[in-house]
């Protein structure tokens, strides 16, 4: 009897941690980033070129239309989208 009720606990817990491993893969490690312009698909950087190199700017433009000016480091936005990296990206 206790056998058998252990033995169903271990299958549980063993699917439990199937689904977890399932949706950190699609979250992936970026599930928690913050919902603003910086991870926003939205978002063009805007970059400078130094001699041979382009470097970022702390600037940029969204091509939802939305006014950026004024917002603040951590603002979002109802047209917010999650921007998606590549495989090799980090
Ligand atoms: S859609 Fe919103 S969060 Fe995204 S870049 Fe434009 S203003 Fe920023």
């Amino acid at each position: 009897m206790l056998a058998d009720k252990v033995k169903e606990l271990e299958l549980e817990n063993n699917t439990l941690k199937a689904q977890v491993e399932e949706l950190q893969e699609i979250c992936g490690s970026r599930g928690n980033l913050p919902k603003n312009c910086e991870y926003c698909q939205n978002f063009i950087q805007h970059y400078v070129k130094c001699g041979s190199v382009y470097a970022p700017t702390y600037d940029g433009h969204c091509v939802a239309g939305n006014r950026m000016k004024k917002s603040k480091a951590g603002d979002t936005c109802k047209s917010f989208v999650p921007k998606t990296y590549g495989k090799n990206c980090i």
